[in-house]
């Protein structure tokens, strides 16, 4: 993970470069590319890449690959470029690139990368296109639940991935965030208010009588939020079994993947 110091970094970084550049609104990354002299083209690149930042002659280029995500407009393309611009923000990859250190790299915007400077862009994406006074302000006195933030990702086009992880990290609502794939648990997000952290099998299984885990066993798909008790998704040791949870899923067929968002009443 990236330390507390490091993001609280890039959070601000991007709080900035989206006040200054996209100061209401839905933040264009685009237009922030316009404004610092930063190309950028779309393009039919196969399987190489989301995204690509060049540096050559002393010119930033911005590619987006349409190929693996759709339109200019869709929250992914949107997504990869904001990250793209993270690696122009972010002083030491510009400077890497700059120099000839580091070559122009692939990206590939997915929050799981193992590699730091991708994880670090990523951080930024999420930053700079939610920005967090406007998130505030948005779900002031509002109570959590799944279709507000579904309304944050459509109001600033990201994905609902991206618009968790960002409720995440603001603290907005004590939450947690579980991404299964193929019966396993793949990661976990939680803001430190959250009750609990131990999941009942950590990563070896998706619980059983969770809605994830009726999805894998039994491919039950459940378009509203689900009841679900502590013990059902966590090793409770405090007698508190019965604690009841929101769950609400967002399912993904074609990689196998369920997106469980947790929250208490
Ligand atoms: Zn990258």
């Amino acid at each position: 993970m990236l330390s507390k110091g490091k993001k609280k970094h890039l959070s601000e970084l991007a709080e900035f470069v989206a006040n200054e550049y996209c100061p209401e609104g839905v933040v264009q990354p685009e237009s922030i590319a316009k404004s610092k002299g930063i190309q950028y083209s779309y393009g039919e690149y196969a399987d190489d890449f989301d995204g690509m930042l060049e540096h050559s002659n002393g010119q930033f280029h911005i590619f987006i690959n349409t190929d693996r995500l759709e339109h200019a407009y869709k929250p992914r393309a949107r997504f990869t470029f904001a990250h793209e611009l993270g690696h122009y923000f972010i002083d030491e990859h510009r400077n890497a690139l700059q120099s000839g250190q580091a070559p122009a790299h692939s990206s590939f915007t997915n929050f799981a990368s193992e590699n730091v400077v991708e994880r670090e862009a990523d951080f930024f994406a999420a930053c700079l296109l939610l920005p967090e006074e406007r998130l505030r302000k948005d779900c002031f006195r509002r109570k959590f639940s799944f279709r507000l933030a579904d309304e944050m990702a459509h109001k600033y086009q990201t994905s609902i991935t991206a618009t968790l992880l960002r409720f995440i990290t603001i603290d907005l609502y004590p939450l947690m965030v579980v991404c299964s794939q193929d019966n396993k648990v793949k990661w976990q997000w939680n803001t430190q208010d959250f009750p609990y952290y131990n999941l009942k099998y950590k990563k070896e299984k998706v619980p059983e009588d969770t809605a994830a885990g009726e999805y894998f066993a039994e491919g039950i798909k459940y378009s509203e939020t689900e009841i679900v008790f502590a013990a059902d998704w966590f090793q409770v040791r405090d007698k508190q079994f019965d604690r009841q949870f929101y769950e609400h899923c967002v399912y993904s067929d074609a990689r196998k993947t369920v997106i469980s968002v947790l929250w208490e009443d």
